[in-house]
């Protein structure tokens, strides 16, 4: 959309806000709202000033005036005000008129530029599969649900969340017995169908929406692949109706990865692949799963890089409780086609050569996406230009399914860090890939390990519940 298009949706849509949204290192966005009167091609032309100072991990900037430069591509009627309201997408730049290097949409885009210097195609598409669980309630101060956090063994868990004030009506979901039963079991097609239609209206075209495998209301609802930055975009804004979906319906929607023990994460499994033109170059008929061995390297390139890559697409402590054997989250840096327990993943049912990708199951929600696609990105294309063969290096293709291997079988393969501190170490160790051609900067990167210490460390001096049922008798 042109600014002149913009300008004339304002006026035919009766606009009378105009929210400017930048996305901050965690990935959360935050905004700045303009009367549509006040906005005219200056506006576009000049962007909007912000305190830069006042945003976590933007801080240590020499200015604080930084302007959001509006990227009209991006603008969309939000629902959720009463005032009709446009919402823009931003970039970050320094008042001289620089990029900001810690700008996340930024990192992006300069991603998707190095990939198209380079020569490698002229498009990376990513699909993200972001799962999510919808509450009644939130109790922060004992977890999601006393019931679920106090219990120990499986069976107390079951038995207590079976238990229900007024009466029993059955039609429970068994234990991961959430994978698409119809109602009554599944009490939240409403309220995913009208996420659907928001985020249609919003321009996302759905593809599916479903209950996931967990017993306490997880769903999925699945958007089409993008460009990595235009997904990066749909993803904030899928996030934000969510969101806001819930709470108008008096619920609350999660994407944390392991809201609950015992039972099934929510991961963010991206799905990708490169095209030059109309051309997809992942795609070779008679090679493993019909991959290219473009495809190969990119995987190489993914799995190679894998523990640095998850300080960045599974940046939480909480994350690290997900990626746990039992809860088809990968555990093993392994490719395989069809097996859910592998890292990465060539899904094989009705692709067609255009279809051809690789899905990444290791990511979650909680990636800020603009890094996220991004630094898995630059993780393929260093595969790609070091021709790293993942068979070469032991990764695969990997068909068993991983959870039932002997620790000996097991020994022989790589896992994903244990801690969000581990994947951190590895991202100290090896982070090059990441600075080719000036795509995230090295105080960038520093400035990021530092935040996400800090995190692990709050985490970590913290008493946790499961240490008074361990220790307190002592
Ligand atoms: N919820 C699972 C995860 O944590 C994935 C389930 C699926 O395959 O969709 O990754
Ligand atoms: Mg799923
Ligand atoms: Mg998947």
């Amino acid at each position: 959309m042109s600014v002149q298009n913009v300008l004339s949706l304002i006026k035919e849509k009766s606009i009378e806000w105009v929210d400017f949204r930048f996305v901050d290192l965690l990935g959360k966005a935050h905004h700045i709202s303009v009367p549509a009167v006040e906005v005219d091609e200056s506006t576009f032309a000049n962007g909007v000033a912000f305190d830069g100072s006042s945003i976590q991990g933007f801080k240590g900037i020499e200015e604080s005036d930084m302007v959001m430069m509006p990227d009209t591509e991006s603008a969309y009627i939000d629902a959720f005000t009463q005032h009709p309201t446009l919402i823009i997408m931003c970039n970050i730049f320094t008042p001289d008129g620089e990029r900001y290097d810690r700008d996340p949409r930024g990192i992006a885009q300069k991603a998707e530029e190095y990939m198209q210097n380079a020569g490698v195609g002229t498009a990376a598409y990513f699909a993200p599969e972001s799962e999510f669980f919808i509450f009644d309630e939130v109790r922060y101060e004992t977890g999601i649900n006393k019931s679920y956090f106090e219990v120990d063994s499986e069976e107390a868990f079951w038995n207590t969340g079976r238990k229900e004030e007024g009466g029993n009506l059955g039609f429970k979901v068994g234990h991961k017995g959430g994978y698409v039963p119809v109602a009554p079991t599944d009490t939240q097609q409403d309220i995913r169908s009208e996420m659907c239609r928001l985020m249609m209206e919003a321009g996302l075209r759905i593809e599916r929406h479903h209950h996931e495998v967990a017993t306490a209301g997880q769903g999925e609802i699945n958007f089409r692949f993008d460009t990595l930055t235009k997904t990066a975009d749909n993803l904030m804004k899928y996030k934000y109706i969510i969101h806001n979906v819930a709470r108008q319906w008096g619920k609350v929607a999660t994407f944390m990865p392991k809201p609950l023990f015992g039972d099934n994460g929510s991961g963010m499994h991206v799905h990708q692949s490169i095209f030059n033109g109309d051309t997809p170059l992942f795609y070779e008929k008679g090679g493993y799963a019909n991959l290219s061995e473009m495809a190969l390297h990119y995987i190489g390139g993914i799995l190679y890089h894998a523990p640095a890559l998850i300080a960045i697409t599974n940046p939480s402590t909480n994350s690290f409780k997900r990626l746990v054997p039992g809860y088809e989250a990968p555990v093993n840096l392994v490719f395989s086609k069809g097996n859910r327990s592998a890292a990465v993943r060539i899904p094989v049912a009705a692709v067609t050569p255009k279809g051809c990708r690789i899905e990444f199951r290791t990511p979650d929600s909680t990636a800020n996406p603009y890094l996220a696609f991004a630094a898995m990105l630059m993780a393929g294309l260093d595969g790609i230009k070091k021709q790293i063969d993942p068979s070469k290096l032991g990764y695969g293709p990997f068909d068993k399914n991983i959870y039932e291997l002997s620790s000996a079988e097991l020994s022989e393969i790589r896992s994903v860090p244990a801690s969000l501190d581990e994947a951190l170490d590895a991202l100290q160790a090896d982070s090059e890939f990441l600075t080719e051609g000036g795509v995230f900067s090295q105080d960038f990167i520093n400035n990021y390990i530092e935040l996400k210490r800090s995190e692990a460390k709050a985490v970590s001096i913290r008493i946790h519940p499961h240490e008074y049922s361990l220790y307190f008798d002592c």
